[in-house]
């Protein structure tokens, strides 16, 4: 217990680790330890942001996708997919309803669609935000050139949430098609910041081939883009991809990691994700007690829900979930947090 806590302790004081520490942390059994790094993370991020949660509307507004990656439930090859899209009606509607549940920000995700270009992005960035000009727009929708970037938050996008998916080259090679890479994936989140969007980088939890070498990689990433948000969750398989027999990522691991990075990056906004809800029924409450402090309900059509099947058994999908809003409410209420109502920026 004692090993844990010192070094809990000094990755807090440090805001770094080492390759060690990261394995230590991440093989020990050591329970009681461990909960002293949940509660010294939940403790950091009650520094900063008290016990608000902040709520984000997420709208996959199109399952269509140019890409293929290994991972994903959308890439191009899955032709067992259902694919959609939102008009800009149905985003609107989306938009509205959620306004009038609380919600501040808007997270407009989607795959690499081209049928969504640069002009039409435009047009339902700017849609949004005439309409609800005390709201943050998120736009979540892949790699683009640095000139789209600017357009869209010349429109009125202020944030945009792009995964690097993992900071180590060749682990990147094995998610990932020939024609992606992480250069490029990296440039864009440094084009993004530069632009002066609030940026989101992040990874999945127990990806095929993922080593605590590559992790650390993630975390010096991490720390060297210094990004406003991280969105972790565990690797769940997608019966259609060829990574379907792989086995998921674990909620221990991914919660520990969840510690960590708040303890690196104390102001960061952290996701407690859909994810993690759906590898455990508590996941996202253990989430928001290990140190994250944001959740993103899904504000998309009910009737597209399940379409957007990134992976299987995702939560949240069927009729009697069109209202996540007030049971998000009352999950974070039952662990003495409280949802609040703002746009939840930084805390620079
Ligand atoms: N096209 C956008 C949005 C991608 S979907 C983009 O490229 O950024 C959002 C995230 O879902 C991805 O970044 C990936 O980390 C995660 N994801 C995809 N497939 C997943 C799976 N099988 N299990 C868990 N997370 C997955």
């Amino acid at each position: 217990m004692e090993k844990i806590i010192r070094i809990a302790d000094r990755i807090k004081e440090t805001r770094n680790i080492t390759p060690n520490e990261l394995e230590e942390l991440l093989t020990t059994d050591d329970e009681q330890g461990i909960e002293y790094l949940h509660s010294l993370a939940r403790t950091t991020a009650h520094e900063v942001y008290g016990n608000a949660v902040y709520i984000r509307g997420l709208i996959e507004f199109t399952n269509y996708c140019r890409n293929d990656c290994l991972y994903c439930g959308i890439r191009r090859s899955n032709t067992n997919a259902d694919r959609y899209r939102l008009s800009t009606e149905q985003i609107m509607e989306c938009c509205r309803s959620g306004y009038e549940l609380g919600f501040r920000t808007f997270v407009l995700q989607g795959g690499e669609d081209p049928y969504f270009t640069d002009e039409r992005i435009c047009a339902v960035v700017s849609g949004i935000r005439e309409k609800y000009s005390d709201c943050a727009i998120t736009l979540s929708i892949g790699e683009k050139t640095k000139e789209s970037y600017q357009k869209y938050f010349d429109a009125g996008a202020n944030r945009y949430l792009l995964r690097h998916e993992t900071a180590d080259d060749e682990h990147y090679r094995r998610l990932h098609p020939r024609e992606m890479s992480l250069s490029n994936r990296k440039q864009c989140l440094w084009n993004l910041k530069e632009i002066g969007y609030q940026v989101g980088c992040g990874f999945m939890v127990g990806s095929p081939y993922q080593t605590v070498k590559t992790l650390y990689s993630d975390i010096q990433f991490i720390r060297e883009l210094n990004p406003h948000m991280v969105g972790i969750g565990p690797f769940i398989p997608q019966h259609d991809t060829p990574f379907a027999k792989m086995k998921a990522g674990t909620m221990e691991e991914t919660l520990r990691l969840l510690s960590v990075i708040r303890l690196i990056c104390p102001r960061v906004l952290l996701p407690s994700t859909t994810a993690l809800g759906t590898i455990h029924p508590q996941g996202r409450e253990k989430g928001i007690l290990s140190g994250a402090n944001v959740v993103m309900p899904n504000l998309s059509p009910v009737s597209v829900r399940k379409k957007y099947e990134l992976y299987d058994n995702k939560i949240c999908t069927g009729d009697e979930a069109a209202e996540c809003r007030s049971c998000m409410e009352r999950r974070m209420e039952e662990i003495g947090c409280h949802v609040v109502i703002s746009r939840g920026d930084y805390a620079e």
